[in-house]
């Protein structure tokens, strides 16, 4: 029986750039191609170089998220003859965010980061007529051939649904007798729209998973609904003293996780028929929810998210000098507040006003804006932008948990069920991964435990 390599191909143990190099059966599979959210030009992209250019059979990805597809085309220049392939929701919601990355490069590439942008609209087309969209529950080889129960290839590959955003899977890769299975990003609780992770229970060899969450415990009295409550409660307690709320969120996902959670609150009589404002990416990106709601795994498929919320769209170099008012509700992007996004140039209006609120409601990386905004204290000087001076924080400021990433206690319950010979932890910072290191290594004292340096192959 022929051996697996998992080669790391992220440049450091963190949530950035994810790319991971699969050997198996004589067949190289590449697993996601991200781009770093915090950095630029090569910094920003995978240590792609540490596979030969050309020796990729098959590209995998599992979902739209910059931090796994961003560096996709660049991947696709340097392994020319792979296919890839995703689900038919990820390769429509991809195009769109390529698209919006090559926007974003080139303005950079004005401000001058000269290797902007890596790629070009005209690649992206390119790309994407070439990609391979396969259902979930469909076993396929590494040319995109599917196959019958009765058949088998040296691999086959099937996709399952994770339950993070639309469109996102885990991939079974089944070889030689063994299997291995590669998480993406996961959520194994409902979401308002997205359903729990579908994933297989029987026992695995070598299970490559997702760290996120690690680094803290999910308190016992948790629960989505009543965090909903919550989350209900403190608008109208901002509106009530006629404040603004500004909420920065990832355009893909947690933008039509929240429109939709605002519809639920008006028919539940939690909100009134208050102004709500998205982004231009967050309203194309929803535009895809609607049109694929009753064809994808979700719950409230008949749901209509922008009939449904009719939030206004903001977009273009007018929206961020739009004046704030009150009893409004700005759901915009980025959600880590990102320089030179329409959140954080919004946002000068908002944090150093009393009358005004900023919510937020997912991970934000600690040294992003968003980050150094959490950890501050009322009073403090917070640098939204170098372009700008420091503002002192002055407005409120609440934080709700809506995660589209699993617990960890739920991760560590999935783990123990599919009891893996091998665990690969991945996309986490190192705290998260060290607690899933030390935790799973007491629970299955007969598995091996692995966390994989960035650029050392493992043999599994
Ligand atoms: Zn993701
Ligand atoms: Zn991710």
């Amino acid at each position: 029986m022929g051996g697996i390599t998992f080669t790391n191909l992220t440049r450091q143990v963190e949530i950035g750039a994810n790319c991971y190099c699969l050997d198996l059966a004589g067949k190289r599979l590449v697993l996601d191609s991200g781009l770093h959210p915090r950095f630029d030009g090569e910094a920003a992209l995978p240590n792609h170089r540490l596979i030969e250019d050309g020796s990729a059979d098959a590209i995998l990805l599992s979902h739209a998220h910059q931090d796994h597809l961003g560096s996709i085309p660049v991947l696709m220049r340097r392994h020319p003859g792979a296919p890839v392939f995703m689900t038919e929701a990820t390769r429509q919601l991809s195009d769109v965010m390529l698209h919006n990355s090559v926007n974003v490069m080139t303005k950079k590439r004005d401000e001058g980061i000269t290797s902007y942008p890596l790629f070009t609209h005209r690649d992206v087309e390119k790309a994407v007529r070439q990609w391979h969209p396969v259902p979930l529950h469909t076993r396929f080889d590494v040319t995109g051939e599917r196959l019958r129960l009765d058949e088998s290839a040296d691999v086959t590959i099937e996709f399952f649904d994770a339950g993070h955003i639309l469109g996102s899977v885990g991939t079974l890769i089944r070889a030689e007798g063994r299997t291995v299975f590669y998480t993406g990003d996961i959520q194994f609780d409902d979401q308002t729209i997205m359903q729990g992770a579908r994933f297989p229970e029987h026992e695995l060899d070598v299970l490559i998973i997702e760290t996120t969450r690690g680094d803290r415990p999910t308190p016992d009295t948790f629960t989505r609904a009543g965090e909903e409550l919550r989350f209900a409660d403190a608008i109208r307690a901002q509106f009530d003293r006629k404040a603004g709320i500004l909420v920065p969120l990832f355009a893909l996902g947690k933008t039509q996780e929240v429109l939709a959670m605002f519809h639920s609150f008006r028919q539940r009589g939690l909100l009134g028929p208050c102004p709500i404002y998205i982004g231009g990416l967050g309203t194309k990106l929803t535009e895809i929810y609607d049109k694929l709601a009753g064809k994808t795994p979700r719950q409230k498929p008949g749901l209509q998210i922008l009939d449904a919320v009719a939030p206004f769209t903001m977009a273009g170099k007018a929206a961020a000098a739009t004046p704030l008012k009150g009893e409004r509700i700005y759901a915009i992007s980025s959600g880590m507040m990102t320089e030179k996004t329409l959140s954080n140039s919004f946002a000068r209006q908002f944090l150093s006003d009393p009358a005004h609120a900023l919510f937020f409601v997912g991970y934000a990386d600690p040294l992003s804006p968003a980050g150094r905004i959490r950890a501050a204290v009322p009073g403090d000087l917070v640098q939204l932008s170098p372009e700008f001076p420091p503002q002192p924080l002055k407005c409120a400021l609440e934080t709700f948990n809506f995660s589209a990433h699993a617990t960890r206690e739920s991760i560590r319950a999935y783990v123990n069920k599919v009891r893996p010979k091998k665990v690969i932890l991945v996309h986490g910072d190192a705290s998260a991964v060290e607690w899933f290191r030390g935790t799973l290594a007491a629970d299955l004292p007969e598995s091996e435990i692995l966390t994989p340096t960035p650029g050392v192959p493992l043999e599994l």
